[in-house]
């Protein structure tokens, strides 16, 4: 197959390939240094929080909390009664471009977590007091950006785990009632639309009670808003957009017609927010949050929830929420005190409990909210279920 010059640079630049591109001019020396003093900043005040030390030996080490236990077969189970919880940011396995589609139906014995920790020997440390990926170490994130391009273009091993029995068996352990799953369109040839896929496979496996169907499209594909109806129609309850993976930026008219047509849609968005610190230079410009400004404010009726609260900008994906009613922080990825500032200065109103699974077990995240609302029922309520039952209409849900 010939693949042309075009075909060539997009996908270079959907697969984040450092050298294709150049990072934008509105990409100042000033974001560079925040980045940096942020990771420095978190690095010196790991464990000094409210909640000490919080470090452990992998995931499943996470037994040692009460809130855990190891089930028979080695899974990490939920030892305590929750309220009902709404994991409100997960993934099932990727195939675009000359992948092989990943069978969503199949179970397989282990889930192969994009950042495992529990697979290194020793078991990488986990500190629940750093953002989450400055837990793994550079061999672990190669192998992360390699297990990426592979699943674009491929097919992964690791995508070929992320299925819908995988993903319910680690919410039955853990007592989690539903999860949103985001796709994510990217502008590949060749690629089946992720939606239509994974609203089929979770309609085949009968789900829909327990998983919640999100859309995506490409803020470049003219036919963005003719598919959203579409997708509506079926049941899809938000839509996924990720600047970075798609390259867009959030402010732009492009992009100001995808919020149009989810307001009569009545969809509300979660973006990929902020920058994790991971991602080559060149994307960052697309998750500066300044660039969200325009979409809140001119569509404040639409509810948009900061995936990552914000990542490693966190501090202004908070000052927008606090300024924008229509605006919530999805937590997963923050580490521990983070999570407590941001429940103490914004309230638990404001947040909502995610995972990012299959990047990480659901138990991660969970375990941050459970230790932070430990003396609150209230707030623990609010973030783990009650907030998105009201953002993403599930009472109203088919
Ligand atoms: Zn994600």
């Amino acid at each position: 197959m010939s693949i042309t010059r075009r075909t060539f640079l997009r996908l270079c630049s959907t697969l984040a390939l450092a050298g294709c591109t150049r990072t934008g001019r509105d990409y100042t020396e000033d974001d560079r240094e925040a980045l940096a003093q942020q990771q420095i900043a978190e690095a010196l005040r790991s464990g000094s929080g409210p909640f000490g030390p919080m470090v452990f030996s992998g995931y499943r080490d996470l037994a040692r909390l009460a809130y855990f236990k190891l089930a028979e077969d080695g899974r990490l189970a939920v030892n305590v009664d929750l309220p009902p919880v709404v994991d409100c940011h997960a993934h099932l396995g990727w195939s675009y471009f000359l992948a092989p589609t990943v069978d969503l139906l199949q179970a397989t014995p282990r889930t192969q977590y994009l950042l495992d920790c529990d697979a290194q020997d020793p078991p990488c440390e986990l500190d629940l007091d750093v953002y989450v990926n400055s837990n793994f170490t550079d061999a672990m994130l190669s192998t992360l950006r390699w297990e990426t391009v592979r699943t674009l273009l491929l097919g992964g091993r690791a995508a070929s785990t992320h299925t819908i029995p995988n993903l319910l068996a680690e919410m039955d352990a853990l007592r989690i009632q539903s999860a949103a799953v985001l796709p994510i369109a990217v502008a590949l040839p060749f690629s089946s639309d992720p939606t239509l896929h994974q609203l089929e496979a979770i309609d085949r496996a009968k789900v829909r009670h327990r998983l919640i169907p999100f859309a995506s499209v490409h803020p470049s594909d003219r036919q963005g808003p003719a598919k959203l109806q579409q997708y509506a129609k079926r049941g899809v309850r938000g839509v996924k957009l990720h600047p970075e993976m798609q390259r867009f930026y959030p402010d732009s008219d492009e992009a100001m017609a995808i919020y149009a047509e989810c307001r009569k849609l009545k969809l509300p968005v979660i973006f990929h927010a902020g920058r994790s610190g991971i991602e080559p230079e060149f994307l960052r410009p697309y998750a500066l949050i300044r660039r969200l400004r325009r979409a809140v404010e001119e569509f404040r009726d639409v509810p948009f929830i900061l995936g990552h609260a914000g990542a490693r900008d966190s501090e202004q994906a908070a000052e927008l929420a606090r300024a924008h009613d229509n605006v919530w922080l999805e937590l997963s990825s923050q580490g521990l005190t983070r999570i407590y500032e941001l429940c103490r200065d914004l309230g638990s109103g404001k947040l909502l409990y995610g995972s990012d699974w299959p990047f990480y077990p659901q138990a991660v995240a969970l375990a941050k909210v459970l230790l932070v609302t430990d003396h609150d029922e209230r707030a623990r309520e609010r973030i783990l279920g009650a907030n998105a039952f009201e953002i993403l209409r599930l009472s109203d849900a088919a």
